[in-house]
């Protein structure tokens, strides 16, 4: 394992950009200034080439052929596999199912572990500021099922009313699936004690880390979870590739999802047989090359340390803050005492769309809507916010530009 470099070391957040070859481009004439990181974040250099470099030279079928590019392609991938496992800290390898990112791994355990364990009158409970895709899976399972789906509320800054769960745990709740860090307010849940006190009541747990394994360190054993989802993409890491965690136990209980090659051991027309874990929900040719790239930027976070980028977020997040509330007619919606680095905001007289293109003619990208967190959006009744959100390689001086081409918007639009 790379060794986590001094934590009072600050980070060489120069040195960082030149390992993204994006970074130094410009857009609209004017050096790219990237806040979007919550949608998507860039890779580094040696993301693209580990990528590159297996399909130039080791490229087959994985777990298949006795040839030697498929012993090589299926070392690489499950190599992947084994990084993955270390970087989370889960107990084996069985435990990482590489799924398509955090929609397919939510939709993969309400379909293959609710599906056949839910009934009629059954809960499950999840928040109000969850992504859409921490609520549809659940939704569609109920509707198969007949159970139901409980929301646990949120205050006007964006935090959970642990209250209001607690009183929510009862007999028929079966699943409790929550965000760990909301990708619309910035919100980082307490989730080990929400774990806690469903596990205490033998409620099985689902945490959504789309939003927090790019930021902060996760142990998923030390969380307690059942299952614990992410996708590669905000993790620097290729499109197309994420895991899914699950506790070896609760998998093991599971049917497969998806039929097909590779996650089966036998197949007669009378009968098959599934294969063994993690392979029995990996059905079908897998994404080699985005786990051995996700593999790759999962090296590289923690060769520059996740201590040390959490606190040069936390510093931007605290910067960003302070520099936007000096814009005059801005509110910041999703004011938690605990963030992650993303702010949303709205900005008086002025859509967030049209936000949005003038910041962009700035060459300053961030992204505008609902953030596929419309419930979110109601209760703060707003249409839309404007959200900036940050990675380890952004800086002070690009928040400046934020705040300057908002400046500029205000002057054209308000
Ligand atoms: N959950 C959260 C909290 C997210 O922010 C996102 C992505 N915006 C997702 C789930 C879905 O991730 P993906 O589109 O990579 O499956």
């Amino acid at each position: 394992m790379a060794a986590e470099p001094g934590i009072l070391a600050p980070l060489d957040v120069e040195r960082i950009r030149r390992d993204f070859p994006i970074l130094s481009r410009q857009v609209r004439g004017r050096p790219l200034v990237y806040l979007d990181n919550g949608a998507s974040a860039q890779r580094p250099r040696a993301v693209i080439e580990a990528e590159r470099d297996y399909y130039e030279r080791h490229h087959s079928n994985v777990h298949r052929g006795v040839h030697t590019l498929s012993q090589e392609a299926t070392g690489l991938f499950e190599g992947a596999r084994e990084k993955l496992r270390r970087f989370i800290n889960a107990a084996s390898t069985k435990e990482i199912v590489f799924v398509r990112g955090t929609t397919e791994a939510i939709n993969l355990v309400s379909q293959a572990w609710g599906r056949p364990r839910l009934q009629p009158g059954d809960e499950i409970v999840i928040t109000w500021l969850e992504h859409h895709a921490n609520i549809v899976p659940w939704q569609q399972v109920c509707e198969q099922t007949g159970a139901r789906l409980r929301v646990v509320p949120i205050d006007r800054r964006g935090v959970v009313d642990l209250d209001a769960y607690r009183a929510m745990l009862g007999p028929r709740t079966r699943m409790v699936a929550v965000a760990h860090v909301s990708n619309a307010l910035g919100t980082v849940l307490p989730v080990r004690e929400i774990v806690a006190m469903a596990r205490e009541r033998g409620i099985a747990t689902l945490v959504d880390g789309a939003q927090a394994v790019p930021h902060q360190r996760v142990d998923v054993r030390d969380l307690g979870c059942d299952f614990y989802a992410f996708s590669g993409h905000k993790l620097f890491g290729p499109t197309g590739i994420g895991v899914l965690y699950g506790r070896e136990r609760v998998l093991e209980s599971m049917p497969p999802w998806q039929g097909g090659g590779d996650m089966i051991l036998t197949v007669s027309f009378e009968r098959t047989t599934y294969n063994t874990l993690p392979f029995r929900f990996e059905a079908g040719t897998p994404n080699i090359a985005g786990a051995i790239g996700l593999g790759v930027a999962v090296d590289y976070v923690e060769s520059v340390g996740m201590e040390r980028i959490a606190r040069h977020e936390h510093d931007l997040l605290d910067y960003a803050t302070s520099r936007l509330l000096t814009v005059p007619g801005l509110t910041i919606i999703g004011t938690a005492p605990e963030k992650a680095s993303l702010v949303s905001f709205v900005l008086d007289g002025v859509h967030p769309h049209d936000l949005g293109t003038i910041l962009d003619a700035e060459g300053v990208a961030i992204r505008t809507g609902h953030h596929c967190a419309m419930p979110v959006m109601d209760f703060f009744d707003v249409p839309a916010t404007a959200r900036a959100s940050f990675a380890f390689y952004n800086t002070h001086a690009e928040i400046d530009a934020l705040v300057r081409a908002l400046g500029i918007a205000r002057e054209m639009l308000g």
